[in-house]
Parts: structure tokens; sequence; C-alpha cells
């Protein structure tokens, strides 16, 4: 199997440079959006590991314009990532479907009409999205690249129940080959580590996104996220959280590839959030190439790739 870069895995970076040409580097915006998880119509208290503040780059906070953050999201990748000539406006922050028509039709034009955005990518929840938003999002699609990104988390409901996640499994599935049905290309996030999930729960994930209609994935690694109920959970119930040492993440994570189909772009596979936010940080301050670097020279090291053990 040949993946771009002479990589042992599809990398998402790989399949942009080769299908758009060059780096896309994504610019966070906040447009301001809430989360039915947060404002009451789901709960009150949100998703048990949620700090939404620590995903969030300084660059980017709603009280400022999308276009402002935007400039300066550019201004601040410029200086790190000299290659990257074309920008898509990453709507991440909480829920971003999760208002009327007008108002998303309004957020979203906004971002695609500055001129180095080539595209969008709206995170959202899978309870968060009707026809008509896949609608709007596919007639933009025939302007921009639009990628659809649905927090998924786990695939077990006892799991979603326990971090009050509000939806359930059936329902991820149900909108993500909704949202395929509109030609729309679409990836989802989890998060390995739930409290609860043993490494061979956790494995089986591979089988359901297998069966997914999704370009992408993304992953990362639990962490625990100062001032969160998942913080008091851990500090009662810390047996029941799974730990791994960096180098037995990335030998889980190896075992996880081997079982995932090759068409499946991997987009990140852990990350770290800012030492500020977490209560501890059990592999040290490790930045996103490193661990690159490290998952690549243990997949050389193990002689296997991406779908080694995948059967049709
Ligand atoms: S993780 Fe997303 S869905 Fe959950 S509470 Fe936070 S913003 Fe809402």
């Amino acid at each position: 199997m040949h993946f771009p870069q002479n990589r042992r895995y599809n990398s998402f970076v790989g399949y942009f440079k080769e299908k758009y040409g060059s780096r896309l580097q994504k610019i966070v915006v906040d447009a301001g959006f809430t989360c039915p998880n947060r404002d009451g119509t789901i709960s009150t208290g949100g998703c048990t590991f949620c700090n939404n503040d620590a995903f969030h780059p300084s660059y980017s906070t709603s009280e400022k314009a999308i276009i402002d953050q935007l400039n300066e999201g550019i201004v601040f990748h410029q200086k790190r990532y000299r290659n990257a000539s074309n920008y898509l406006a990453y709507f991440q922050s909480y829920s971003n479907t999760y208002a009327s028509l007008d108002i998303l039709e309004n957020r979203y034009s906004q971002a695609i009409s500055h001129p180095l955005v080539a595209g969008i990518v709206i995170g959202t929840r899978p309870d968060c999205i009707d026809n008509d938003k896949l609608s709007l999002l596919k007639d933009i699609a025939k302007e921009k690249i639009v990628i659809v990104e649905y927090g998924v988390e786990s695939i077990y409901n006892h799991t979603l129940k326990r971090i009050n996640r509000g939806h359930t499994i059936e329902c991820a599935i149900e909108t993500i080959n909704k949202t395929a049905e509109y030609g729309l290309d679409q990836g989802a996030h989890f998060i390995f580590g739930l409290p609860g999930e043993s490494k061979e729960q956790m494995l089986n994930y591979a089988q359901l996104i297998n069966n997914l209609p999704l370009n992408s994935v993304k992953f990362h690694q639990l962490q625990i996220v100062k001032n969160t109920p998942i913080e008091e959970e851990y500090n009662k119930k810390h047996e029941d959280f799974i730990e791994m040492s960096l180098d037995e993440y990335i030998d889980f994570f190896i075992d996880f590839l081997e079982i995932l189909k090759p068409e499946i772009h991997i987009e990140r596979f852990a990350g770290e959030v800012p030492p500020r936010f977490v209560n501890k940080t059990p592999w040290g301050k490790i930045r996103n190439v490193e661990l690159i670097r490290l998952l690549e020279k243990r997949l050389e090291e193990r002689d296997t790739f991406q779908g080694a053990r995948f059967s049709r």
C-alpha cells in the first residue's frame, strides 16, 4: 500500500498536499456559538472532559470579528509554517451548526469571503445537524472546501452516558451516513482512555470506523483538564482510567492502525493541551511534530503500516 509522502499511514496533511497541491493550514475561529449540552437544551454541565478554553489559541475569541480572527491567525501561522499559502477557517469552539440557518450562513460567509481562505471546517455534535444545514454546507462546497468534523468520542453508549455526552453512538452513525448522502467531506473525533474502557474495547473503535463513510479521523488521548467533572471522577475512581506511557500509547495506536482501513486519513493521533490547563502532564511537554516522529520511528521498527491487519 502506498501512502502519500512515503509514510506508513495515510496522513491528512499528505492528502491535502496531494489533493490541493499545497499545505492547507487551519485557522481556529470562534463564531460565538454555544452548545446544547451546556445551554440547558440537553444539559447544563457539558461533557465531563470539556473546557473549551483549553483548546483555544489566543487569537481566537468570540469578541473579535471572524475576519480579524482570521487575519491574526494567518499572521501567527505565517511565522511558523512559511510554506502554507492557503487556509481553512476552522470553526472549532462549541457546536458550530447550533444556530438558525440565517446565522450559520452569515458566519460561514464571513469566513469564506476572506481571500486567503480556501474553505471551512465545521466542528459540531452529531445531534446538531439536519437536512437544511447539510444542504447549506453542500451549496458552499460547490465553491469552497467544506469539511464537517463530528465529535463522536466513544463508540460505547455506556461511556457516552458516563461522560454526559448527551447523544448515542446510533445518533452519530445515522448523522455520518446522512452527511455522506450529501457528498460532504467528513471526519470524526474520538478520545482514547475514557473511563471504564480497556485497550481491547478501544481497538474495537476501528471496526466501527471502517464501516462508516468517513474520510478522516482524529484521536486524542484523554487528558484530565483542570476544573472539569472528569478531574473529580479521576481523583475518586482512578482505577477506572487506563493510563499509558507515551511508548505504550504509540504501540497501542499502531495496533489500532493495523486494523484500520487504509483509505481513512489520520489527521491526528494524539495531542497536548497546554500544560497550564491539565492536572498533570504524564508525557512531559511534547510537541506534535515530535509525537509524529516517534510514531513513524516505531512503525519502522515494527515494520508495519496502517491496514496491515485489515481485511475487507
Ligand atoms: S465537548 Fe463540545 S459538545 Fe461537549 S460540552 Fe464541550 S462544547 Fe459541548
